[in-house]
């Protein structure tokens, strides 16, 4: 029997899809937009047991396996070529238990993000893992980008709430360890290893996630500023004065393409959204306009007008506005955002003329974000932007990607923000794993 014939007879027919149900389904690509390729099938295994049991037979037969969570990633990396079947994690999906002792949630890896964070609300806690694509994006998914976001200034990063972790190897052995203690040194720490390992690893099928105690008295501003150096004077400040929740930072084009001028009629060179908890906002603002940090600022008065400050950084999505672009995440030091911004601006007008740049980011995390719009881009055109967007940010002392991952759309570069022994170290680790090279080749490495 062929690997396909043997999932469908071992999983069901309404577990391993094949055939013209799939286009129905788009599991083509990620939210990059660069996928091409259907799977030759699509399992949807619904617990441990099949999830094992499928990897099994893909193993045995030396057949590519590419997990796949709600497809929100824009690195590629959940894309499938010809060939590779598609694992979705989508029905082995639900929280199974909130321990308020340990202050941590038991969940399988195919649950939506936005459904944990309400069952921990309901339960009293916050989850502390947030992003825009809550309403789609998976935990299994979360956790194999090691996903950062909006809350990674006061929370970290999804590998940062992570206590316990469940996977099923390349040939299908579950390696279970869902530990509720946060003091745990027994051996190597696979959870980290897992974490951002982009489905190349592992496929990830359940976590315990760390709750925190709901945040009090949230309050939110956006605050208009003449220039980067204020930016970073703002950052200063309200790291000494108050809890920070959230710093996240426009360049002037990419709060004007998002609405921006809802809020403030005359675009200002730079916004941040500043969020805190625990009071202390206003004696904040005040401080800033009395020493000359910002020049102007909306508090929200209420849920509704956080929302429409939050709407301009994350919910009117240029993706909407633009259909060309390619997308950078890159980390790099802080002070140097605004440099880098200049220098890649620049760069791309005298490479691309037609093309537009646009910054954003969690300026507080030092995590800058770049759209590029090039009309009717062209893959040469894409990568004339690459290796401008990643000789600057390698030649400023930063990494080409901060949350995003590398999948396919970074492989290329890693080599940028990674040495020749590190990389050969991942090989190691990657062919010590998954020997037969199943697990979605052609990521990452
Ligand atoms: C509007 C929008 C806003 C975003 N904002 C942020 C942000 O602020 N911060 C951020 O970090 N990212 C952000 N992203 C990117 C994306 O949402 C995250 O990378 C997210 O964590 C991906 O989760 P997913 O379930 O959609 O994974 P997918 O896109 O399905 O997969 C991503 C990678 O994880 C692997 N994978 C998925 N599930 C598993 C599993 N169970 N086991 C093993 N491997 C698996 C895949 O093979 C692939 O390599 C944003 C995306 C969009 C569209």
């Amino acid at each position: 029997m062929d690997a396909i014939s043997e999932l469908q007879a071992a999983l069901g027919p309404e577990a391993c899809l094949t055939g013209p149900t799939l286009d129905a389904i788009a599991h083509r690509s990620d939210a990059s937009a660069t996928g091409r390729d259907l799977p030759l099938a699509l399992l949807r295994p619904g617990s441990v047991a099949e999830i094992s049991m499928a990897l099994e037979i893909c193993h045995r037969h030396h057949q590519p396996v590419v997990p796949q969570g709600g497809m929100t990633g824009l690195a590629g990396g959940a894309n499938c070529r010809p060939g590779d079947v598609a694992l979705s994690l989508a029905r082995f999906d639900g929280v199974e238990e909130i321990d308020p002792f340990a202050g941590a949630m038991i969940i399988r890896a195919g649950t939506v993000l936005e459904t944990a964070q309400n069952a921990a609300e309901d339960a009293g806690f916050l989850l502390p893992i947030d992003l825009g694509a809550r309403g789609s994006c998976q935990i299994g998914g979360n956790i194999a980008t090691n996903a950062g976001g909006l809350r990674v200034i006061r929370h970290g990063t999804v590998r940062d709430n992570l206590l316990g972790l469940e996977a099923v190897q390349a040939d299908g052995t579950v390696l279970s360890h869902l530990s509720r203690m946060q003091k745990n040194n027994t051996g190597y720490d696979l959870r980290h290893l897992l974490a951002g390992s982009e489905g190349t690893l592992a496929v990830i099928t359940r976590a315990v996630l760390r709750l925190r105690p709901l945040p009090k008295n949230v309050e939110t501003a956006i605050c208009a500023l003449e220039g980067y150096d204020a930016v970073l004077a703002l950052m200063s400040l309200a790291r000494t004065e108050v809890t920070l929740c959230a710093f996240e930072a426009m360049w002037a084009d990419y709060f004007e393409l998002c609405g921006g001028r809802r809020l403030f009629a005359d675009i200002p060179p730079f916004t941040v959204i500043v969020e805190t908890e625990g009071g202390g906002l206003e004696t904040l603002l005040e401080r800033a306009f009395e020493d000359g940090i910002i020049f102007d600022a909306l508090v929200a008065r209420s849920r509704a007008d956080a929302r429409r400050f939050w709407e301009v950084r994350e919910g009117a999505l240029p993706e909407a506005h633009l259909p060309d672009i390619a997308n950078f995440d890159v980390s790099l030091p802080i002070a140097s955002a605004d440099s880098y911004a200049r220098a890649c601006r620049v760069a791309i007008a005298e490479a691309l003329p037609s093309a537009r740049s646009f910054f954003f980011g969690h300026i507080g995390d030092s995590n800058l974000h770049i759209m590029v719009e090039v009309p009717g881009y062209s893959d040469a055109d894409v990568h004339a932007v690459d290796r401008i967007a990643y000789d600057i940010v390698r030649d400023m002392g930063g990494v080409i990607s901060a949350e995003h991952g590398i999948g396919t759309l970074k492989r290329d570069w890693l080599g940028h923000s990674r040495g020749a022994g590190e990389l050969a170290a991942m090989r190691a680790i990657k062919a010590a794993l998954d020997p037969a090279g199943i697990l979605n080749p052609g990521k990452v490495l």
